[in-house]
């Protein structure tokens, strides 16, 4: 099998040894890909060095597969996604521990071991999951991102519903990297514990995190915390000035009840992004912004970003024209719809169009909601 090694670097070059020196081999390794520009017009080995484009332009052809040379499994993954998005599919993902271990590359009969498996057989992993588990919040910050600011009433999603999307979400994902249960305040909804234990029934490696301002933490019931404890979650505490205020006691309360906490950095500004109008070079804005890989659950749906359906929801309030095909557009339906991991993560990395509403970031001083809350408080440009 003629190949393409895609990473010059130090994996790369392990596999060439390991293909050189193995006793009996049939892989042929043809070339290197790699987009770093030192390797411009360079050779490791006598083996050419291209880029994707000249990948793409002159060998794809001739090349029957290519293995991914990184050692980081989500940096593979998007050297993955780079070529299914040029329609490159014959490819074949290395997992961490051949690189941990320095197992062989190729078994005994010359191909390569049963551990480097086509991307055909093998689900992604989701880097990253949001999902509020309460969009009502206690703090009422002004200019929320997730408008939780506007949300008067306590009302929780349903955990029947949320287990037959994390169903869904398991079928075409092997692991959920880090899955952040937020709002909103997540301590508001006293079933927290129920939402923590189903992420870790159905993602048993997510690194699970409670993201919360920890004002009402010292209240937490015993089974939320219980659940906490479990399930390994860390809760990680948005550091508003409300919260510095009271931090001995959130302090207190994690180290009583063996809760592992992160405090984030103390907060003094928030951003908005949204546009008056819309942007003409979305690829561009998508490519400066901050939460393009913030993936978002809500229903039965996974959104590249919470401003696809959160615009969505408020585009009354907010007096934008938001098309509910657009949001259909930018969003994948985890139970019926058709598409795998792999084309959830094309679309996850591309620029969308969603991004259309968003504009540079304009930065102001966080401060509490007060009276009645205005729709100019998130667009720019009014
Ligand atoms: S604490 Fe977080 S969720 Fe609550 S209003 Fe402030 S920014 Fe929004
Ligand atoms: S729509 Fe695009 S630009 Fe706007 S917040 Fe989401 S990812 Fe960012």
């Amino acid at each position: 099998m003629k190949i393409a090694i895609y990473g010059a670097g130090n994996c790369g070059e392990y596999i060439i040894r390991e293909i050189k020196e193995a006793k009996k081999s049939n892989i042929e390794a043809m070339l290197f890909i790699d987009n770093n520009p030192i390797y411009k017009d360079k050779d490791k080995y006598g083996i050419p060095i291209v880029d994707l484009e000249g990948f793409i332009k002159c060998y794809c052809k001739t090349v029957e597969a290519v293995l991914i040379a990184v050692s980081d499994e989500l940096v593979a993954q998007e050297l993955a996604v780079s070529l299914l998005n040029k329609d490159y599919k014959n490819i074949y993902l290395i997992p961490e521990a051949l690189w941990t271990g320095k197992l062989p590359v190729l078994n005994s009969n010359g191909g390569l071991a049963v551990y480097i498996k086509h991307i055909s057989d093998m689900k992604p992993v989701l880097p990253y999951v949001e999902y509020h588990v309460s969009d009502f919040c206690n703090l009422k910050c002004r200019r929320c991102g997730h408008f939780s600011n506007l949300v008067t009433e306590k009302k929780f999603p349903d955990i029947i519903e949320f287990e037959n999307t994390l169903k869904g979400l398991q079928q075409k994902f092997r692991n959920v990297k880090s899955f952040r249960l937020m709002g909103g305040e997540p301590f508001v909804n006293p079933d927290l514990g129920l939402f923590i234990y189903k992420v870790r029934e159905f993602f048993p490696y997510a690194d699970i995190r409670v993201v919360s301002n920890g004002l009402i933490i010292p209240q937490a019931g015993q089974e939320t915390v219980e659940a906490i404890r479990k399930c390994g979650v860390i809760i990680d505490i948005s550091q508003y000035p409300p919260t510095r205020d009271m931090i001995e006691k959130i302090l207190q309360f994690s180290w009583d009840n063996n809760l592992k906490i992160q405090i984030e950095e103390k907060i003094t500004r928030f951003f908005i992004s949204m546009g008056a109008n819309i942007s003409e070079n979305y690829e561009e804005i998508y490519s400066k912004c901050m939460s393009r890989k913030c993936h978002f659950l809500r229903g039965e749906n996974l959104y590249a970003c919470p401003g696809v359906i959160l615009l969505f929801e408020n585009k009354e309030f907010l007096e934008i024209d938001v098309n509910k095909n657009d949001v259909i557009y930018n969003s994948f339906n985890l139970i019926s719809g058709n598409e795998d991991g792999w084309d959830i993560m094309k679309a996850f990395l591309s620029p969308f169009t969603f991004c259309k509403h968003c504009t540079d970031m304009e930065w102001h001083n966080w401060e509490p909601s007060k009276g009645k809350v205005d729709r100019k408080d998130w667009i720019i440009n009014n």
